[in-house]
């Protein structure tokens, strides 16, 4: 991809700010697993470094160590059994590891990458990628979800300097993990809805030129859909690329909204909530895709609800505290004291603007059945079941997920109308 054009296309942005990333690298080719000591070096990446892998992604890229160190590399090895969670111990683990080497290359996708980031980032170390599954957006992310105490916090680092994938590799990955990865890119539609209402009602930050460079992922994404599960080369390539590209679209934003909306949060809330059982949760694009489609159909149907006049919201603290449990409540609260976001707002302006807001609905979040059926294109998962989240979990995360994030989105803002999203869902 070239980085270079895409830096121009933010020369000069309307909004004001100075638009930049830090990724110098990109390459996404067929065989470019033979080639990464090249392209390493073609970026004057330090010869001693640190590979972190698991298991799965060790074995898929066979004679990568062997080929870094026949050329001139000196390489410290980990490979973990399995990662489903970023927790901080093995952040801290890695960091002491970290200071008998220059550089840090995570093989693999999802949590091992995000141990990685946070890692080097703390011990200013240089970092960089070799994907082996297009299986979420976080690639070129600079922030990374760690878990510490079972909640999950995203913690601002670096992004890579050099995101190297080989296509045969990508093609090959489990049509689970590309659906996942299809998921998380759904969930955009919702991002970007949200983050204008943010705009709107509580004068966030907005870049209609990110806006688009996201829109233009999502079009690309939907028109792959239905080579998801191939094992396509062609496709999965387009599929990498445009997750690195939300995840650029967030580090020119300097925030995740470009990326993440409610969505997110409601599969944080499951996961989160799994964990205080010790349960793993499923991969972190499934979920968040799970719950794009949930919130694209309780948006759609705000709008055939009569126009509601908002007032300052009225929470039952107790009722949220005992839903969250003794473990999650403290990080939530501090969320939302002294005062929660929409304090901030004025009800009036809520008012006035919601049919702008059903406007924006509309305009940015495809129709509940277009979305289904690029779902079923793509072979990713739809429901509860499928993400191994029961009825009851299910329901809370859609009615308490609100106060885990001081941030707004259109289902925060409900309270102020006493609109319960849960009974829209439901059609009650
Ligand atoms: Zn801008
Ligand atoms: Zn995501």
């Amino acid at each position: 991809m070239d980085l270079e054009a895409l830096r121009k296309e933010f020369e000069g942005c309307e909004c004001g700010h100075k638009h930049d990333f830090d990724l110098e690298a990109l390459e996404v080719a067929h065989g470019n697993l033979d080639r990464v000591a090249e392209i390493l070096s073609a970026h004057n990446f330090p010869k001693k470094i640190l590979m972190v892998a698991d298991v799965n992604s060790f074995r898929v890229t066979k004679g990568l160590y062997e080929q870094l160190l026949s050329a001139g590399y000196i390489v410290e090895l980990r490979v973990y059994d399995s990662m489903k969670v970023a927790d901080m111990r093995e952040v801290e683990e890695l960091e002491r590891e970290l200071e008998r080497v220059d550089g840090c290359l995570s093989v693999g996708t999802g949590s091992v990458n995000d141990i990685c980031r946070l890692s080097s980032f703390r011990k200013d170390k240089q970092f960089a990628i070799f994907a082996t599954a297009p299986s979420m957006d976080g690639f070129a992310s600079d922030s990374a979800p760690i878990t510490h105490n079972n909640f999950k916090i995203s913690y601002p680092c670096r992004q890579p300097r050099i995101i190297i994938a080989d296509t045969r590799i990508l093609a090959e990955a489990p049509t689970e993990l590309k659906a996942a990865g299809f998921g998380d890119v759904m969930a955009k539609y919702i991002a970007i809805a949200d983050w204008r209402v943010a705009a709107l009602l509580h004068g966030d930050y907005y870049c209609e030129r990110v806006a688009s460079l996201v829109r233009r992922a999502l079009e690309r994404m939907a028109s792959l859909a239905a080579k998801v599960p191939a094992h396509d080369e062609e496709a999965a390539a387009a599929i990498m690329e445009t997750l690195v590209l939300t995840g650029i679209a967030m580090q020119l934003a300097k925030c995740t909204r470009p990326a993440s909306g409610t969505e997110h949060i409601i599969s944080h809330y499951w996961e989160c909530k799994k964990l205080t059982h010790g349960v793993i949760s499923d991969y972190h694009g499934k979920k968040v895709g799970v719950a794009t489609l949930v919130v694209a159909d309780i948006y759609h149907k705000l709008g055939k609800l009569p126009k509601p006049v908002a007032h300052p919201e009225h929470i039952d603290w107790e009722d949220v505290k005992r839903h969250y449990g003794p473990e999650l409540t403290p990080d939530m609260m501090k969320f939302n004291e002294p005062n929660t976001i929409v304090d901030e707002i004025d009800p009036k302006l809520v008012t006035e603007k919601w049919d702008e807001i059903m406007k924006i609905i509309d305009e940015e979040i495809p129709s509940t059945e277009r979305l289904r059926e690029l779902f079923a294109l793509a072979h990713a998962a739809t429901t509860p079941e499928q993400i191994a989240v029961d009825r009851d979990l299910f329901r809370d995360g859609i009615r308490y997920h609100i106060f885990m994030r001081r941030r707004v989105t259109i289902m925060r803002v409900l309270p102020m109308v006493d609109i319960d999203p849960l009974n829209v869902y439901e059609g009650k």
